[in-house]
């Protein structure tokens, strides 16, 4: 039985997610992780490419027991983050300043389960393919991937109808799954605002043209965008996270660089939200008679989930775990997720599985030194998965 062989695989996998947890690699340098990762798929004889994205993105394939089925592709990403593990656990990351503190540990190992439950299941009626990417945390790998063609049967295996993916959420009780039609995490974008004056002697600032000031005019004009120019009942989040500018307490500086996100779930408010930014940035500055140089950084886009897809994560999650414990997300997660670059190709449906542990009111968030994977879940996650890979007609 498919759970039995789960169940049996347990410990295995638990400490394959601590291998990979002790071993923490930033995007793009996924190098051990993509070893382990095949060196998995190889033990199992399951067919696979390596060296995509750039060099360590890996595409698993294995073929149906029967023709005329779908294709399926499960996805998994593989990087850590640049933070210094606070956790204290005896499989830590063993590089400071590296920690899978998203828990992609949890993801990779979830879908290395997947491969060795699904080898060994005698009646499949979809292909299947591993999509084990890099560089989720603002490298976009999953676009990278994509340009490679891993769902388009260029590389390995055939095309893919639909595509499934899941992130753990420590802000929800381990065992629950959560889904979501439509928007799910927001798209991204990065600013870098220059706004440039004339500096001087601060004993004589009406002989300069003070950038600090208009920097300052700046960042509460663009608080108005979410308060005064979005729908309150749309989402925008308008961020400025970092100001540089001066060197002394006397001295009026020539240039403030200003840096930011803008986050947003409908496609239109992405572009209107890109459009208010320009005009107060531009605007302020020429008001102080400064100037100011946008650098526009398009993120992910939007983490939509497609209906049909997620009608199955919903069906399959509840003979799995039960209905009680399968749950519609309340609301969107501002946060953005490279997932969306499948999604722009085939049918796809994100989903979230808690991880807080019972008695635990608040975890650690994911991107903080404590946060850490919750072993437990990882039977479900994987049954889950399975049974999409299996049951997706
Ligand atoms: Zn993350
Ligand atoms: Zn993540």
């Amino acid at each position: 039985m498919l759970r039995n062989r789960i169940d049996q695989d347990a410990n295995y996998l638990a400490e394959l997610r601590h291998d990979i947890h002790k071993c923490p690699e930033l995007m793009y340098e996924e190098f051990e992780t993509s070893k382990r990762v095949q060196s998995e798929l190889k033990e199992i004889g399951v067919q696979f490419v390596a060296g995509l994205a750039k060099g360590t993105g890996v595409l698993g394939f294995l073929p149906a027991t029967q023709p005329g089925g779908k294709t399926i592709a499960l996805r998994a990403d593989m990087d850590a983050l640049p933070i210094h593990e606070e956790t204290n656990l005896p499989y830590a990351s063993q590089t400071p300043g590296k920690m899978h503190a998203c828990g992609h540990d949890g993801h990779t190992t979830i879908l290395v389960g997947v491969a060795r439950a699904l080898v060994r299941e005698e009646d499949r009626p979809n292909n299947v393919l591993f999509v084990f990417q890099p560089a989720e945390e603002g490298g976009a790998g999953g676009k990278a991937m994509c340009e490679d063609g891993v769902l388009d049967g260029r590389i390995l295996g055939n095309k893919a109808d639909m595509i499934y993916g899941l992130h753990g959420w420590p802000e929800e009780a381990q065992g629950e799954i959560f889904w979501k039609v439509g928007p799910m995490m927001a798209a991204t974008n990065q600013f870098t605002i220059y706004i440039r004056g004339k500096g001087g002697h601060a004993a004589a600032p009406h002989t300069t043209i003070d950038p600090v000031v208009a920097a300052a005019q700046m960042v509460t004009s663009l608080q108005s965008i979410a308060s005064r120019n979005v729908d309150p009942l749309d989402s925008i989040v308008v961020s400025v996270t970092s100001i540089h500018g001066g060197t002394a307490f006397n001295v009026i500086p020539e240039e403030v660089e200003l840096k930011g996100t803008m986050r947003t779930l409908l496609a239109e408010t992405r572009v209107f939200g890109k459009e208010r930014i320009f005009a107060i940035a531009e605007g302020i500055a020429a008001a102080m008679g400064c100037t100011a140089e946008i650098v526009w950084t398009e993120g992910y886009p939007v983490t939509a989930n497609e209906q049909g897809a997620t009608e199955n994560v919903k069906r399959v999650a509840s003979g799995v775990i039960g209905n009680d414990r399968v749950k519609e997300l309340a609301a969107p997660v501002m946060g953005g997720e490279d997932f969306s670059f499948y999604g722009e190709h085939v049918p796809a449906a994100f989903y979230f599985m808690g991880l807080r542990k019972p008695g635990v009111t608040e975890a650690p968030s994911v991107h903080t030194p404590r946060f850490d994977f919750n072993d437990a879940v990882i039977p479900d996650c994987v049954e889950v998965m399975c049974r999409l890979a299996l049951d997706t007609a």
